[in-house]
């Protein structure tokens, strides 16, 4: 028997976690064996943060088109072309597709094998009858959109993958689940022309966000016709020729073309060898202790299998740690708290750090000083037509811990808060920096400059 090929580093899944730790290794002179089933890229490029930023793309559009008369330019929003939109789309994953094989397949020391992968043992994972072995091995299978007990997709219960491969327009919908991804699609929905309802089981949409934050979106959705039922749980779907009837367990019921069930990700690890080789596995995510090893063998695990949030530059991050930990540089990891987070949809939500009840909860009730920023003395959020506001949560006569913005567009402020937030920053020092005018960001510079005691507008 042929000696199994051995590789510094086998990584099982090329999503974002994947290729970004075979990226990194390469270039820290590590050879990489890339275990990819379907295609490079994985969720985030196919399936998630692309496709989906793609749509709202064409949905801003078509906001802009209907509210165009208000600015002096008049024009007519005819219709949503979906089949345009989707070619639109699919030109964008395809492009970036094309760049990231190109960029993985010129890498000499990255070989990528294609098809199913399962561990075996604690240094060998197996392809199509093929056995290679890992010095060390990347655990980045990724995650699925998860149903409920007994809701079963198919026809007209949909999920996000099957969402953004319609090639056509519901006249209406039902969402259940008000996070990130239902949110998302809701937005994407209305601004199509689409009657939207979202059915949250919990007391509110986006429930992970800050108070604050989750008012002022509750308003806004409110403002644009989206309508929503909160704190109350789902009971079961009916379909027939004309759509899906949906039963909450208070005996309410909706009506729509189809459901789009949007209840979270679970994590991709069964069969997949993971157990039998003496992994941690709780409620399906791999167990890794704080620098992501799972504390078998030389395996890691990284991205949305891994318990924490679910986002693509999170596992990104935790590849580059990992190749990093691995060829020994002694890497620094970063806290889920500290990573930024964006809602996409209109009003967009962005936020790093710690909520204010999450800081009360830290640091001590009294130890927690927070600060709101209206977006009505922002200069060019007027102009751009968009309401909203900036929150921020320090430490009592210390750094600030939480930055948390909505508005249209506040996804492209982050960069600046999750700096401020990161380096512990305190209000009076960024009250020091300059912020352009007019911008959307300098309602950050604002909203430090009221912190530290300053409020020059309000
Ligand atoms: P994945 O990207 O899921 O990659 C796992 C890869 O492993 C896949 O390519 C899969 O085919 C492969 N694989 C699995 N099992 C095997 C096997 N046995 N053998 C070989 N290969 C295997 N995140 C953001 O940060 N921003 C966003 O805007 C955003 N929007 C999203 C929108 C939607 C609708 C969805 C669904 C997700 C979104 N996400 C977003 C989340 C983001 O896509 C994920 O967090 C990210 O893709 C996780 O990366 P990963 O590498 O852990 O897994």
């Amino acid at each position: 028997q042929a000696t199994a090929q051995e590789f510094d580093i086998l990584v099982l899944g090329g999503g974002s976690g994947g290729y970004a730790t075979a990226l990194r290794a390469v270039q820290l002179g590590l050879t990489v064996g890339l275990i990819e089933k379907a295609k490079l890229g994985g969720t985030c490029l196919h399936n998630g943060c692309i496709p989906t930023k793609a749509l709202l793309h064409s949905a801003e559009l078509a906001d802009h088109a209907r509210d165009s008369a208000k600015y002096g330019v008049n024009v007519t929003l005819d219709s949503i072309d979906i089949t345009a939109v989707n070619a639109y789309k699919d030109g964008i994953i395809a492009g970036k597709f094309k760049g990231l094989q190109g960029l993985i397949k010129g890498k000499k020391g990255i070989t990528v094998i294609e098809g199913e992968g399962k561990l075996q043992g604690t240094d060998t994972i197996v392809v199509n009858g093929t056995a290679y072995k890992g010095k060390n091995i990347v655990l980045a299978t990724g995650s699925y959109s998860r149903t409920l007990p007994g809701l079963e997709i198919g026809g007209k219960v949909i999920t996000s993958d099957e969402a953004l491969t319609m090639d056509f327009i519901p006249k209406s919908a039902i969402i259940l689940g008000g996070g990130v991804i239902g949110v998302e699609f809701a937005s994407v929905w209305k601004s199509f022309g689409v009657d939207v309802t979202i059915v949250e089981g919990l007391p509110s949409l986006v429930p992970n966000e800050d108070a604050t934050i989750v008012k002022a979106f509750e308003r806004a959705f409110k403002k644009r016709g989206i309508k929503f039922s909160t704190g109350v749980f789902f009971q079961g779907v009916e379909q027939n020729d004309d759509g899906v009837k949906v039963t909450l367990v208070d005996g309410k019921t909706f009506e729509a073309d189809l459901l789009l069930v949007a209840v979270g990700r679970g994590p991709v690890t069964a069969n997949l060898g993971y157990e039998e080789a003496g992994i941690t596995i709780d409620r399906g995510f791999v167990i890794t202790n704080e620098r992501l090893h799972t504390g078998v063998g030389n395996i890691f695990a990284i991205g949305d299998i891994v318990p924490g949030v679910q986002l693509a530059h999170r596992g990104y991050q935790q590849g580059i740690f990992v190749a990093e930990e691995i060829a020994g540089l002694k890497p620094v990891i970063v806290e889920d708290v500290n990573i930024p987070k964006v809602t996409y949809s209109e009003p967009e939500i962005a936020t790093v750090g710690y909520s204010e009840k999450a800081a009360k909860e830290k640091f001590g009730e009294d130890q927690i000083q927070t600060q709101e920023y209206n977006l009505a003395g922002n200069g060019k959020s007027s102009i751009l037509g968009t309401t909203g506001l900036v929150k921020l949560v320090r430490q009592k006569d210390g750094p600030v811990v939480g930055v948390h913005m909505i508005g249209a567009r506040m996804g492209e402020q982050i960069g600046e808060a999750q700096l401020i937030v990161n380096w512990e920053a305190y209000p009076e020092d960024v009250a020091q920096l300059v912020h352009a005018h007019p911008t959307q960001n300098e309602s950050l510079g604002e909203a430090h400059l009221a912190l530290a005691g300053k409020p020059l507008h309000g």
